[in-house]
């Protein structure tokens, strides 16, 4: 049988050029026809000039409502059928099996980065939980779902496609049980403690995996009084507890949050206090109160959710570490993270320096760190690093 002919998408040489640069997306500004093709759809890549040779950039989704309108599959014309997608997520799986036990939690595919556009698959123990980000990789869920069937025999698969980036895609909100069957929470292990995860109902996918190894690193730094502020379901802060701290105290503005981490200290036998508060004003207050901190952990949300909102999230930034900093002892840990992807590591470096000058203290760089490796960054893809964590000294 002959291979459906797919529906050829012509882009200008901007678009082109960025292609041939190794970045998998082309903008709706840089599509010159779309021949025809529909949301969803495998397409060829062509220069406006022809096909055959440099013409052709190989297949991509396509998405007619996104300003994302074409996603690289690959840069080859063949067209993707069952096999290379099994191929496309064994390879992805594969790449972490040194990364989890079987009773963890790991990404499993990290879209772009792992060549399956717009496609997220978490692990939790034996409990996968699914996203699929663009038209094109939705129309395929059946197909995700019985390939990590087949693959990995999990005990359920969920979807969790609650994120505001699918409006933009023109994707409905959808959240569910796609396969199996799971009554309750998955225990997982995460460095070395117990945790319940609710595949439906936590952050993402049910936590914040993109952590897991700085949470861990920062255990080696925990002595004395500690405190996670921002700190959700604990992650840092419990993991401060195990690391020998004789005191943690978590800052976050969900009760329902603080209520999960102290479920999950009393799990693992671990001591925490909890205090929901706004965390700008709970930092000043502590200051006022003259309260001295050993480690001090910080984890905002993406304050800078778009270019256009980076100014104000500087200020955001700045202020936050400008607290904690000033809440230290001597000799003191500043563990501080930003998720946002439009702050690069080189500002947010520049807001830590400004911050460490206006509170007046001599500040070392201990550690440099981004995301697990479970969430590796594509070089010629910025858009795949996104969170930067400092580990900083306080002289
Ligand atoms: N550190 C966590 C993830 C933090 S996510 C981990 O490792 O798992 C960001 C958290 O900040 C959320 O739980 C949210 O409830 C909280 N948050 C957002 N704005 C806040 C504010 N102004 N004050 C206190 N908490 C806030």
């Amino acid at each position: 049988m002959k291979p459906p002919k797919l529906p050829t998408v012509r882009i200008k040489q901007r678009g082109a050029r960025r292609l041939r640069a190794g970045h998998p997306w082309v903008y709706r500004s840089d599509v010159q026809d779309d021949g025809g093709a529909k949301s969803g759809d495998v397409v060829r890549v062509a220069t406006r000039h022809g096909s055959g040779g440099r013409n052709d950039l190989g297949l991509a989704f396509y998405s007619r409502e996104s300003q994302i309108q074409l996603r690289q599959i690959s840069q080859h014309t063949s067209m993707p059928d069952r096999e290379f997608w099994r191929q496309r997520l064994q390879c992805s799986i594969a790449r972490r099996s040194d990364l989890a036990d079987a009773d963890g939690a790991v990404r499993l595919v990290f879209s772009e980065a792992d060549k399956l556009p717009g496609l997220i698959v978490d692990r939790y123990a034996d409990v996968l939980v699914i996203q699929t980000q663009c038209a094109g990789s939705d129309a395929l869920k059946k197909l995700w779902v019985e390939l990590l069937c087949e693959l990995l025999s999990p005990r359920a698969v969920f979807e969790r496609n609650d994120t505001p980036s699918r409006r933009l895609e023109g994707l409905a909100f959808e959240s569910g049980l796609l396969s199996g069957k799971l009554d309750g929470p998955v225990e997982v292990r995460i460095g070395g403690l117990s945790h319940l995860v609710h595949p439906l109902e936590g952050q993402k996918t049910g936590t914040y995996l993109d952590q897991q190894e700085n949470q861990v690193c920062a255990a080696g730094y925990s002595r004395g009084r500690c405190l996670d502020v921002f700190s959700y379901q604990g992650g840092f802060g419990l993991q401060l507890a195990q690391g020998g701290a004789e005191e943690v105290t978590l800052v976050d503005q969900s009760e329902r949050a603080l209520a999960a981490a102290q479920q999950t200290a009393e799990r693992n036998q671990l001591q925490l206090s909890v205090q929901a508060a706004n965390a700008f004003d709970f930092l000043r207050q502590q200051h006022k109160a003259s309260q001295e901190y050993d480690v001090v952990v910080l984890d905002p949300p993406a304050f800078a959710k778009n270019k256009a909102s980076v100014e104000g999230a500087l200020r955001g930034y700045k202020e936050v570490n400008l607290r904690a900093l000033r809440l230290l002892a001597d000799e003191g840990i500043l563990v501080t993270s930003s998720c946002s992807y439009h702050l690069s590591v080189d500002l947010f470096e520049e807001v830590l320096q400004d911050a460490a000058q206006d509170a007046g203290r001599v500040v070392q760089v201990i550690e440099r760190r981004g995301q697990s490796r479970d969430h590796p960054e594509r070089l010629s893809f910025p858009e795949s690093r996104y969170l930067k964590c400092f580990v900083l000294r306080v002289l």
